[in-house]
């Protein structure tokens, strides 16, 4: 994986990660797995601990493939399809609940209601929302928000944490980006 970390000194702590390729984005997913997950060892992932992860970026940033590698790094081997059509993708998986989100093609906010997103924002499960701006007003807050962007040939990842929970996960995130081999965009 080739990725560059900047930090900034403001309070919100924003990681920004160049992502040279299609299985560097993936290998972000895996490490927010790692960073978001109880695991016991180094390279392993544990029971997740819960949260909620909004991604923004155009239509072909890497939102779905970032979330692709999240969900294979909780355990699930089949196809990770994006939830354009159904809204909402669950994986029950051995090592928790994941439910994986995109919004894209809702015309009003308050659709999210019919969804019933109470039940899926449990503290205990992982929900990761792609277009989460067309839920805004019916939504929590997130704890961790991921925008990606095209940059030359990759991607760029921006990260922000909103709550403590956020934080905890930007800075686990951040050790374990510091044990890997960083390349240059
Ligand atoms: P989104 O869900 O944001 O619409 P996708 O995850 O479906 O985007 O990705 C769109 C395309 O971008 C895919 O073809 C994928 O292979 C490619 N891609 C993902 N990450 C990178 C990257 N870091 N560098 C280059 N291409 C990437
Ligand atoms: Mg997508």
């Amino acid at each position: 994986m080739i990725v560059k970390t900047d930090t900034t000194g403001a309070a919100d702590t924003a990681l920004s990660l160049y992502l040279a390729d299609e299985a560097s984005t993936e290998e972000l997913g895996k490490l927010l797995a790692m960073a978001s997950s109880q695991s016991t060892a180094d390279n392993e992932v544990g029971p997740t601990l819960g949260g909620r992860l909004f991604l923004s970026g155009d239509l072909g940033a890497g939102k779905t493939t970032l979330s692709r590698g999240i969900v294979r790094a909780y355990g699930h081997h089949g196809a990770v399809k994006s939830p354009t059509y159904t809204l909402v993708e669950p994986y029950e998986l051995v090592n928790g609940n994941i439910y994986h989100f995109d919004l894209y093609r809702l015309s009003e906010p308050e659709e999210v209601e019919f969804l019933g997103v109470e039940d899926y924002f449990s503290p205990r499960n992982l929900c990761i929302i792609e277009w989460a701006e067309k839920g805004a007003g019916f939504l929590p807050r997130p704890d961790l928000r991921v925008t990606l962007s095209i940059e030359g040939e990759g991607r760029r990842a921006t990260l922000g944490a909103d709550t403590k929970r956020g934080h905890e996960i930007t800075q686990n995130l951040l050790g374990l980006c510091q044990n890997r081999q960083f390349g240059t965009p």
